[in-house]
C-alpha cells in the first residue's frame, strides 16, 4: 500500500493516527531545528514536519530533497502550532518517522504553484507539469463535471450514446478538412469529421430516435482564442421533432448543467430572438445581452446635412456609452485608433458628447448644428452625461465593426461580469450566405438544413432571403451551440445541392449514401451540437478554451510538447504513395 490517505484528506479529528502519504514536494522550508515540506497530490497539500532533535538523520535527509521529488512518508498526525486557515488540511501536520524517495526530479522549468512564473509557451511545452497546478486542474475538474452531468441528463431522456467513425469522407460544414492518406488504398484519403452530421442523420433513418455523443471534431481553420483544430462537441439528434421540441430539450440540458455544476438557476424560459433582430440590435448573431448599448440607426437623421462621409454611407449606426461624456481627447483617440486597426477596419469614429449641462460637443460639429446633434441624441435616448459613438459605411460591415466596439467598450466599462450568464436563442438564420470569393451561395449552417416552408417560394427568385429552421444558443457573446431541423426528403436535399452549386455527379459521389438512405423511410428529424470546450470555458468565466483542454494546440495549430505536426520519413511516405515537392 503506497498510501493510507491522500494529501487532501487529513483533519483535526485524525490526530494521533499513523498514516502513510505519497506525493510531490511542492516546497520545503528549513528553519534550523525544524524542516517543513508541503506534500502535494491531486487532492491537496499536507504539511510534513521533521524535527532535528527527534531524528537528526531523517531531518538531514529531508533537507536535501528538491522540488517535485516524489516521496513516501510514514508518520503521525499532530496538531499544528501555527494553523493555516487557507487550506483544508491547515490544522494538522505529519510528524514524519520514515521517508522514502520514490523518484528524484529535475528542477522544474517554472514553479508549480497556483501563481506560477512560467509563461504560456513554457507551460504548454511542459504541459504535464502545468497540469499539476491547482488552477489548471480545477478547470479540467469542471469539464469532467459538465461531461458527466450531460450524460446523466441525456441518458434520463432516452438518448443513446453511439460512437461514429473518425476516418470518414468529407462532411462540408464550411471549414477545410484534415485528411489522412490510406495506405491500403493508395492515392485515396479519408477526411476527419468536421462533425458526425451525416452519421447522426443516418442513425435517425435507422430508428435510433434520440442520439448523442461527446465527440472530437476536426476543422482546419485559422485559430483564435475560442478555436482549436480539434475540439469536442456534445452532438445530439432527435427524430419526430419540431424546432420547439429541440429548443426545450436542450434548454433543459443547459439549465441542468448550470444548476448542478455551477449552482446557477435560470428563471423561466431562455429569451428568443430572430437572427434578423439580433443583427439589427447588436450587429451579431451571438449577442452579449448582459448589458444594453443596443444599436441605434441614425442614417436618416445623419444624412440631412452636407457631411459626405455619412451621406455616401449605406448606414450610420450608433451606440450609447452611458455616463461617458467626460471621455478625454486621449480616450476618444484611443477608441478611434482601436476601430481603425486592420482587424476591425473602420475608417474613423464619430462621437457626440451629451454634456451634463445640456450642450453637445461632437467631432463633426462643423456639419451639424446643436439642434441636429440633439435630434440624434434624442433618437438614441441619450441623456446628459452620455456619449454617442457612430460608425458608418456598408451596412453589414458597419454592424460588424460596431459590434466589436460595443463589446470592447463594455469590457472597458466592466459590463461583462463573468459570473453573470445570459443565454439567448437566436432563430431563423438565413439558409444561404453569399460568398464573394467563389461567387456563389454557401449553406450558412450546413447543406442538410431545411428551409422554412413559408419561404420556399423565394428559393429560385431570391435565395438569399430564404430563412432556415436553424438556431443557435448564444451566451455572453459566445456561440455555445447550434443546429437545425434537417431536410429528410430526397428531392429537396437534391435541390439544395443544386442550389449550392454541386453537379448531379458531385452530389451523388459525395452524398449518395445519404440520398439513398432518404429513399428508405427517413423520419422528420433535427438536432444540434454544443461546443463542450466553449461551454465549459463560459461556465468557468473565461474566453479562452485552451485552459479547459488538457493538451491544447497553440495558435499555429502546434502541440509544442509532443512537437506535432512533424515530417514523415521517406519510408512512410513511400508506403503511403506520397511525394512531397
Ligand atoms: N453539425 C452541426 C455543427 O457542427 C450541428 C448540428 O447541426 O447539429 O455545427
Amino acid at each position: 500500500m503506497y498510501r493510507s490517505h491522500t494529501c487532501g484528506e487529513l483533519r483535526i479529528e485524525h490526530i494521533g493516527t499513523k498514516v502513510t502519504l505519497a506525493g510531490w514536494m511542492q516546497r520545503s522550508r528549513d528553519l534550523g531545528g525544524m524542516t517543513f515540506i508541503d506534500l502535494r497530490d491531486r487532492y491537496g497539500i499536507t504539511q510534513l514536519a521533521f524535527n532535528m532533535e527527534v531524528n537528526a538523520a531523517l531531518c538531514e535527509q529531508a533537507r536535501k530533497l528538491g522540488r517535485e521529488f516524489v516521496i513516501q512518508v510514514e508518520g503521525e498526525v499532530i496538531e499544528r502550532s501555527s494553523k493555516n486557515k487557507n487550506i483544508p488540511t491547515g490544522e494538522i501536520e505529519i510528524n514524519v518517522t520514515n521517508l522514502v524517495v520514490l523518484n528524484a526530479a529535475k528542477l522544474p522549468p517554472f514553479t508549480i504553484e497556483d501563481d506560477t512564473d512560467g509563461g504560456d509557451e513554457l507551460r504548454m511545452q511542459y504541459r504535464y507539469l502545468d497540469l499539476r497546478r491547482n488552477p489548471v486542474l480545477e478547470k479540467l475538474r469542471l469539464r469532467n463535471r459538465v461531461a458527466l452531468e450531460t450524460r446523466k441528463y441525456l441518458d434520463s431522456k432516452e438518448f443513446l450514446d453511439v460512437e461514429t467513425p473518425v476516418l470518414i469522407k468529407s462532411t462540408p460544414e464550411g471549414a477545410r478538412d484534415f485528411v489522412v492518406p490510406s495506405r491500403m488504398n493508395e492515392g485515396q484519403f479519408y477526411a476527419l469529421p468536421q462533425s458526425p452530421q451525416t452519421f447522426k442523420q443516418l442513425l435517425m433513418v435507422s430508428g435510433f430516435d434520440r442520439y448523442y455523443q461527446i465527440v472530437k471534431c476536426f476543422r482546419d481553420e485559422d485559430l483564435r482564442a475560442d478555436r482549436q483544430p480539434e475540439f469536442t462537441q456534445i452532438d445530439c439528434e432527435m427524430a419526430f421533432v419540431e424546432q420547439n421540441d429541440i429548443l426545450e430539450m436542450f434548454e433543459g440540458l443547459i439549465k441542468h448543467l448550470f444548476e448542478t455544476v455551477r449552482g446557477v438557476k435560470f428563471e423561466g424560459a431562455f429569451p428568443r430572438m430572430t437572427y434578423a433582430e439580433a443583427m439589427e440590435r447588436y450587429g451579431s448573431d451571438k449577442p452579449d445581452i448582459r448589458f444594453g448599448m443596443e444599436f441605434v440607426d441614425l442614417t436618416a437623421l445623419a444624412q440631412q446635412n452636407d457631411f459626405v462621409v455619412f451621406n455616401s454611407a449605406e448606414a450610420v449606426l450608433a451606440i450609447n456609452a452611458e455616463g461617458c461624456s467626460e471621455y478625454t481627447r486621449k480616450q476618444l483617440d484611443e477608441l478611434t485608433e482601436w476601430v481603425k486597426r486592420p482587424q476591425i477596419g473602420a475608417k474613423g469614429l464619430v462621437y457626440i458628447k451629451c454634456n451634463t449641462d445640456g450642450t453637445f460637443k461632437s467631432s463633426v460639429d462643423k456639419f451639424y448644428s446643436e439642434a441636429d446633434l440633439k435630434a440624434m441624441a434624442e433618437r438614441a435616448n441619450a441623456k446628459p452625461g452620455d456619449l454617442l459613438l457612430l460608425l458608418s459605411g456598408d451596412l453589414a460591415k458597419t454592424r460588424k465593426q460596431l459590434n466589436e466596439l460595443r463589446l470592447h467598450l463594455a469590457s472597458q466599462l466592466g459590463l461583462r461580469d463573468p459570473n453573470v450568464f445570459k443565454p439567448l436563442w437566436v432563430l431563423d438564420f438565413p439558409l444561404l450566405e453569399w460568398d464573394e470569393e467563389s461567387g456563389r451561395y454557401h449553406a450558412m449552417h450546413h447543406p442538410f438544413t431545411s428551409p422554412k416552408p413559408e419561404d420556399m417560394h423565394l428559393i429560385d427568385t431570391d435565395p438569399g432571403k430564404v430563412r432556415a429552421n436553424a438556431y443557435d444558443l448564444a451566451m455572453n457573446g459566445v456561440e455555445l451551440g447550434g443546429g437545425s431541423i434537417r431536410i429528410h426528403d430526397r428531392a429537396l436535399q437534391s435541390r439544395m445541392f443544386d442550389l449550392l452549386g454541386f453537379s448531379k455527379e458531385e452530389a451523388q459521389a459525395q452524398f449518395g449514401f445519404l440520398m439513398s438512405a432518404f429513399e428508405y423511410g427517413a423520419p422528420p428529424h433535427g438536432g444540434l451540437a454544443f461546443g463542450l470546450d466553449r461551454l465549459v470555458a463560459t461556465m468557468g468565466g473565461s474566453e479562452s478554451i485552451r485552459d479547459y483542454i488538457a493538451f491544447p494546440k497553440n495558435n499555429s495549430g502546434r502541440d509544442t510538447m509532443i512537437d506535432a505536426p512533424s515530417p514523415l520519413n521517406e519510408a512512410q511516405l513511400k508506403e503511403l504513395g506520397l511525394k512531397l515537392n
